[in-house]
């Protein structure tokens, strides 16, 4: 594997806790700069110092994917600093399952804000920047529940099935420019992904999928692999689950 990430300027979103966090340190570690977004602003700042403290270069916004101006902001902040982007991970998502029948629609509204919106946002901040350059990486979040939708997912698996159109589309419109699109489609990942749930009868549901739960640090190797591939070779899309996850 070629280690094409040294001095890469990577922006994370929903980089404060989960799979955002540890793919921060892990592009980190393998000299990225990273560029850290997400609403709490103490946890990224102990991320950001911790990095700091090993060696890495980490800078941090507080943002609010939902907001296109401070998502703007976020990109402003990374040319500002480093003169370049080239990478961003559209990471920050949420997952409040529910049946449909309950009508939890400012649920919905908020999955599809974040899941969407924050990704479409992200992608308008970084694409006029490179395709000046010619040049980027465009990594975006889906899930297993990108390719299948069942009981209690369908808004969840609405969006993240979107994430995959969109990033498709993208790809096809970007080649020519030279811009990469990568989707990474999580299996079970222990985060704080499911607290966002309260529909009672999905959480009592949950138990067998989350027992076969792994650490985030799996996708963040998956993310490092995608980013080190050679310019001229886009990995486009890595589907990563718990072996034991059916
Ligand atoms: P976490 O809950 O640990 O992380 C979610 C991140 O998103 C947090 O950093 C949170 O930060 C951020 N976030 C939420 N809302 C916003 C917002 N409005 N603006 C900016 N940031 C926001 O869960 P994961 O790490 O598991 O989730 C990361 C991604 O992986 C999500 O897109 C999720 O759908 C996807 N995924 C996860 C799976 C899993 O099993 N864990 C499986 C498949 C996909 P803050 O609250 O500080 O803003």
């Amino acid at each position: 594997m070629s280690e094409n990430i040294q001095g890469k300027v990577v922006i994370i979103t929903g980089a404060s806790s989960g799979i955002g966090e540890a793919t921060a340190k892990e592009l980190a570690e393998h000299g990225a700069k990273v560029v850290l977004a997400a609403r709490r602003e103490e946890r990224l700042q102990e991320l950001a110092n911790g990095i700091k403290n090993n060696g890495g270069e980490a800078i941090y916004q507080v943002t609010d994917v939902t907001k296109q101006e401070e998502v703007e902001q976020l990109a402003q902040l990374a040319l500002d600093t480093y003169g370049q982007i080239d990478a961003i991970f559209n990471n920050a998502g949420l997952m409040p399952l529910s049946f449909m029948h309950k009508k939890k629609i400012s649920e919905w509204d908020t999955m599809v804000d974040v899941n969407i919106k924050g990704v479409l946002y992200g992608i308008a901040a970084v694409l006029p920047h490179m395709r000046e350059r010619k040049q980027g990486h465009i990594i975006n979040t889906s899930s297993v529940a990108g390719h299948k939708s069942s009981p209690g997912s369908a808004v969840y698996s609405g969006t993240k099935f979107a994430v995959r159109a969109i990033t498709e589309g993208l790809r096809q419109e970007e080649a020519a420019n030279n811009i990469r699109t990568t989707i990474i489609s999580p299996g079970a990942i222990k985060t704080e992904l499911p607290d966002s749930i309260t529909d009672d009868e999905i959480r009592e549901g949950m138990g067998e999928v989350l027992n076969a739960a792994v650490t985030p640090d799996s996708i963040a190797r998956a993310v490092r692999y995608a980013l080190s591939e050679p310019d001229d070779v886009a990995v486009n899309e890595l589907l990563i689950r718990p072996t034991q996850q059916k």
